[in-house]
């Protein structure tokens, strides 16, 4: 197994293909657990890490900052924070109040919070890539399709909190900023604002992006490639769905989706029926469906890194080995196919 590295955004920083997404630590995985997860991927070449203040998931108060605990202690432990380029986020607007005592905002206030107690959970004084989780103001993204517009809507200005983000990479808490769960209208409205008023640049789009939910390539794909700010795809296997362990009304024990029921996503009839198809595909090649589907989106030009989540060690190997599959045009054709039958049905 060999790695692949891309250019992060207009940076010279390398990232590895294969991201080690971490939001099931700290619920799911153990201290522990995470260890043999981060340790695993180092060895196995991934220099990429993806998390956030309000980690693990299903966030809950109990649990919020606890993933970036595990990972600065894996840091002071192991003494290798220079070895990781390490990505981290700042909550959109939500009535999350546990985290900073009030409605999170990507204002001054908030972000200047977040990013100081994110660092001393990190254990380091720098974070590579700060994203926003997803924007303050009202717009479509965890699974809203369509756009409503509302008139009324009090959100903090883009420029304001761009100004904000500019000034941390001045002092060097931050190095780069990125965007997630974000709109064309979004992504191209922060590049323009910093080109008139010479801001720091977002670097990277993190947004879902898998099988059962294309809808990134219908307008940001385009945005990534031409401004230089590739997609960092999450949830590249649509919550585990893809692996075809859910199919004939299985619920594997300690799995996501039998955890957690409220993850209705990546269910519905029309997505299963579509997985069912993709994992017939896979099989006929033998191929793992997960493998399939991660090395699906390792070979799209728009993508620089794939942001694979595990629970366990054989998981990760499997994700991790995605890298050596390459889908030849008949295969890549099937999945045309299906996708062309019932586009995004899990947008
Ligand atoms: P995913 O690939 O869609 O799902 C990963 C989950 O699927 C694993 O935790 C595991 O859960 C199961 N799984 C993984 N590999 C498997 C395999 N080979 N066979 C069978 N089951 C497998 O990715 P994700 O966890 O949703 O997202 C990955 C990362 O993206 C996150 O850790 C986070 O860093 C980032 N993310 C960001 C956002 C955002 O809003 N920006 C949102 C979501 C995720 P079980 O063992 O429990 O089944």
């Amino acid at each position: 197994m060999t790695m692949q590295f891309k250019k992060l955004g207009n940076t010279d920083i390398d990232v590895s293909l294969i991201c080690l997404g971490t939001m099931t630590w700290g619920e799911q995985n153990t201290k522990e657990e995470a260890f043999e997860q981060m340790n695993y991927a180092l060895e196995n070449g991934i220099n990429f890490f993806d998390t956030a203040e309000l980690y693990a998931v299903p966030p809950k108060e109990e649990t919020y900052g606890r993933t970036e605990t595990y990972i600065g202690e894996w840091f002071e432990e192991k003494k290798n924070r220079d070895k990781i380029i390490l990505a981290s986020k700042v909550a959109g607007r939500s009535g999350m109040k546990y985290m900073r005592g009030e409605e999170t905002r990507l204002d001054k206030k908030n972000i200047t919070k977040a990013l100081e107690e994110s660092l001393k959970r990190l254990k380091t004084d720098y974070i590579d890539l700060y994203q926003l989780h997803w924007p303050d103001r009202k717009t479509n993204f965890f699974g809203q399709l369509g756009y409503n517009h509302e008139e009324n809507d009090d959100s903090i200005p883009l420029e304001e909190t761009l100004e904000v983000l500019n000034d941390i990479v001045k002092k060097g808490m931050v190095k780069y900023i990125g965007i997630s769960n974000e709109t064309p209208w979004g992504a191209m409205q922060l590049i323009k604002i910093a080109e008139e008023k010479k801001l720091a640049k977002i670097v990277s789009i993190q947004n879902p992006y898998n099988l059962l939910n294309r809808t990134y390539e219908i307008g940001l794909a385009e945005v990534s490639v031409r401004e230089k700010c590739g997609l960092l795809a999450y949830s590249p296997l649509g919550f585990g769905a893809l692996s075809g362990k859910y199919l004939n009304e299985q619920w594997p024990a300690k799995a996501r989706l039998t955890l957690f029921k409220e993850f209705t996503r990546y269910l519905n009839p029309i997505a299963i029926k579509c997985t069912e198809e993709y994992v017939k595909i896979a099989k006929e090649n033998n191929l793992s469906p997960a493998q399939m589907a991660l090395a699906y989106i390792n070979a799209k030009p728009f993508v620089t890194s794939n942001i694979i989540g595990a629970t366990n060690l054989d998981q990760l190997k499997e994700n991790i080995e995605s890298i050596d599959i390459n889908l030849d045009e008949k295969i890549i054709e099937k999945i045309e196919g299906i996708h062309k039958e019932n586009p995004n049905p899990c947008p």
